[in-house]
């Protein structure tokens, strides 16, 4: 393990999650639910429409989260709307952002809130380069690159809630995992695949701390039977549970 690595995670470790979020947002009860938004509406090669819902209904099943729902990204230009959150979850693609949004989304996640991103979210507002600063990676047209297949996914020894406990499991066919992204922001890395282009150690799942803000992103989510199966569902609500409070209850 790195050195990098291992402050990341006891950065991580000792965070207070009750100062974290935004401070407009108010402390959670022990029985609250986390108020969440999606945000979806637009991705030019994937069914937004279908997996939306299932994402949404999925996580209200936990007992979790309060999970709310926009299919405009302008959304993200308002502070009224985003820090009613705790999680923002960028489940779509826009190619353009606003100087609004980006304003808001940085101060949003530098004062603690979280953002997950998942699948093709990556390549999200081509007219934006700090966006890869907040989620630690985006993808990079021309250089970063897409493999189809199913992938055995194998969890890091790097010690975090989003994967405790978690083991190798390998995703059904069909579905998608990106590498050669761009970014240099230093991610801990929850777990990696192989893949027969892009070769060994290709992260599937990592995190990234913006400012105050826990950022997470996984490639995985392609395919709706990946996004249908417990191993996902189960990596994805610790995700979102955790970028919105630093624990995993
Ligand atoms: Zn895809």
């Amino acid at each position: 393990m790195s050195n990098w690595v291992s402050a990341a995670f006891i950065a991580l470790a000792t965070a207070a999650p009750a100062s974290d979020p935004p401070k407009s947002t108010t402390p959670l009860g022990s029985d609250a639910r986390i108020p969440v938004l999606i945000v979806s509406g637009s991705d030019r090669f994937h069914d937004w429409r279908r997996t939306t819902p299932q994402l949404r209904s999925m996580l209200e099943a936990t007992g979790r989260f309060d999970v709310r729902v926009v299919e405009d990204v302008a959304a993200l230009e308002s502070r009224a709307v985003t820090d009613r959150y705790r999680t923002i979850i960028l489940n779509g693609q826009a190619d353009r952002s606003m100087p609004g949004l980006r304003r808001n989304l940085t101060r949003y996640v530098h004062r603690g809130g979280g953002l997950v991103a998942i699948h093709w979210a990556i390549d999200n507002f081509h007219d934006w380069p700090g966006f890869s600063n907040l989620l630690g990676r985006s993808w990079q047209e021309g250089v970063s690159a897409e493999e189809h297949g199913a992938f055995e996914i194998a969890p890091t020894p790097l010690q975090n809630p989003i994967t405790t406990n978690l083991v190798p499991w390998t995703t059904p066919a069909g579905e998608a995992v990106h590498y050669r992204l761009k970014g240099r922001a230093p991610i801990s890395i929850l777990a990696t695949t192989h893949t027969a282009l892009g070769g060994d150690q290709i992260p599937v799942a990592f995190i990234h701390m913006a400012g105050r803000g826990r950022a997470f992103f996984t490639p995985l989510g392609h395919s709706f039977a990946t996004r249908a199966d417990p191993n996902f569902q189960i990596l994805i609500a610790r995700a979102v549970e955790w970028s919105a409070t630093g624990t995993v209850r």
